[in-house]
């Protein structure tokens, strides 16, 4: 499989076996995404110590969780192709040419849409007839980056179908969606990586940024933070973790600087 077949499947009138070649070039671009981002955060992990959010519980549960991961991975490389094939194939609404506009105008559209669809699929899993497909995903207190695909087949489904459906209601450009789907796959990873490396005042109130300790309290407290990008539809359905600016502004370098020293 090359390149050449890659571009064959994208073109209008490909065939089955073109839509199996764009799987499979599909679910190596997220194989090498999560390997090297997992690898990168298990180094900066390791290097600060003093950034662990829940600080004396213990994860030991890596390759149990890593079980699931070749058919969570398969799940969500299978939907995203649906989409990307179908808009390829011109059965979508059509793509808007790529321009300096375009590009940042779906890039952000999308990522509003899909925390929207993220905050409400998942709290639908959390209603008590469909929580049983969800339990899987809880059932590590202290979450890792590699808890990103532990998770049940139908969880996996129901938040991934968003890339199938997507192309029919937002024209988005493939490349844009190519580039927002690694974007998830990394911040997905990064929220369940147990270290809060990128605290700043804009995870917190009054900004809608979320972080690590906003889903790392999702797997801790389990009813709160729902959502993935932003905390706004938490706050909102006053689903936020009560302590969570706090917990989030105790990660900031000023507060772990003044933590570490009192430590000494
Ligand atoms: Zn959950
Ligand atoms: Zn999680």
């Amino acid at each position: 499989m090359g390149l050449d077949s890659v571009l064959r499947a994208m073109a209008p009138g490909a065939g089955p076996l073109d839509f199996l070649s764009l799987l499979v070039a599909a679910t190596l671009v997220l194989v090498v995404t999560i390997v090297g981002t997992g690898l990168f955060l298990e180094v900066m992990n390791a290097r600060h110590p003093e950034l662990k959010v829940q600080r004396h519980r213990v994860n030991s549960r890596k390759w149990q969780e890593l079980a699931y991961a070749p058919v969570s991975v398969l799940t969500t490389s299978l939907c995203f192709t649906a989409g990307l094939f179908a808009q390829t194939q011109g059965w979508t609404l059509a793509p808007l040419e790529l321009s300096w506009w375009s590009v940042p105008l779906m890039f952000v559209i999308n990522l509003v849409l899909y925390d929207a669809w993220f905050y409400w699929v998942h709290r639908l899993l959390h209603w008590r007839p469909m929580m049983r497909f969800h339990l899987v995903h809880h059932a590590s207190l202290v979450p890792t980056c590699w808890s990103n695909h532990h998770d049940s087949l139908l969880d996996s489904f129901v938040f991934q179908f968003y890339f199938t459906l997507i192309v029919f209601v937002l024209p988005i450009p493939w490349p844009v969606l190519v580039a927002y789907k690694i974007f998830d796959e990394i911040i997905g990873m990064v929220g369940h990586s147990g270290y809060e490396h990128f605290a700043s005042p804009l995870a917190r109130t009054p900004w809608p940024l979320s972080s690590t300790v906003f889903h790392d309290q999702h797997h801790s407290h389990f009813r709160y933070n729902y959502a993935q990008t932003f905390s706004s539809w938490d706050r909102w359905m006053g689903t936020l973790y009560p302590g969570y600016d706090a917990a989030v502004a105790d990660f900031e370098p000023e507060a772990v600087k003044r933590r570490t020293a009192s430590a000494d």
